[in-house]
């Protein structure tokens, strides 16, 4: 399958930079042979929806409401997000799970959102390091993998999925190719048992990928693409990690 790279660019940017770095990115996409998408802050997705007209990149938004709409200030709903053209949405990043308490029934309900509304949800699992060394990484993904299956049934296999334990989240420290490999393929059995059409979901590695580590990581069978953070923000990075994706 066709390789996804995606860049979260968490909340960072600004009008100007934004601009800047889709020119310098763009340049470069008739030579690309993945997929690439970018998921910037929700009030920039007017601007990008623009700048990304006529672009092979496509656009992500970083979270989207559990609700569909009504009384909920300050929150973005899956219909709103589709009328910026919006193509995919994390849900369940760890950063949302850690700081806004985020559970893993929760995060089910906006990858249910997003597919109602037409925007494939980029779904997040990891686990932290506390309990990568209590030996509980596969119980940890599992669990979290459940809910969304549990609520989304055969739709299953129209989700993204990212394995991002939350020790490599911009640390530095990335997973070994053997160990993403190996949640990777838990996973890939976790979504075969749910759907027979598993083998089609792509399945990223996220947590500090980087230009030099990228290629080996997206060689391994199960490794489908990658959610990046830091890298995404600077051209040469990420296009270096787009060059390693084919
Ligand atoms: C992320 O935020 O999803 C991520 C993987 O960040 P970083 O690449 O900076 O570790």
């Amino acid at each position: 399958m066709k390789k996804l790279i995606v860049g979260n660019w968490k909340m960072n940017g600004s009008l100007d930079a934004n601009a800047a770095l889709v020119t310098a990115l763009q340049q470069d996409a008739s030579a690309w042979h993945c997929d690439v998408a970018v998921c910037a802050p929700s009030v920039y997705l007017s601007q990008l929806k623009s700048l990304l007209q006529g672009s092979r990149m496509t656009l992500g938004a970083q979270d989207v409401s559990a609700q569909e709409s009504g009384a909920y200030t300050g929150e973005v709903s899956a219909a709103m997000l589709k009328e910026f053209g919006v193509r995919y949405v994390l849900v369940g990043h760890s950063e949302r799970r850690q700081y806004h308490q985020e559970s893993d029934a929760t995060v089910a309900v906006k990858a249910q959102r997003a597919l109602a509304a037409g925007i494939t949800p980029i779904v997040c699992v990891g686990e932290t390091l506390a309990q990568r060394e209590a030996g509980q990484t596969e119980e940890v993904v599992k669990r979290q993998l459940a809910a969304v299956v549990h609520t989304n049934g055969h739709c299953i296999s129209e989700i993204v999925l990212a394995y991002e334990p939350v020790w490599a989240i911009g640390t530095g420290k990335t997973a070994t190719p053997e160990e993403a490999q190996q949640v990777h393929q838990v996973l890939r059995a976790q979504l075969q048992a749910a759907s027979q059409h598993a083998d089609r979901v792509h399945i990223l590695y996220g947590g500090s990928m980087n230009a030099g580590n990228a290629a080996s990581l997206l060689v391994q069978a199960d490794i489908d693409g990658g959610l990046i953070g830091g890298a995404a923000l600077q051209a040469s990075a990420f296009l270096s990690i787009i060059a390693a994706a084919h």
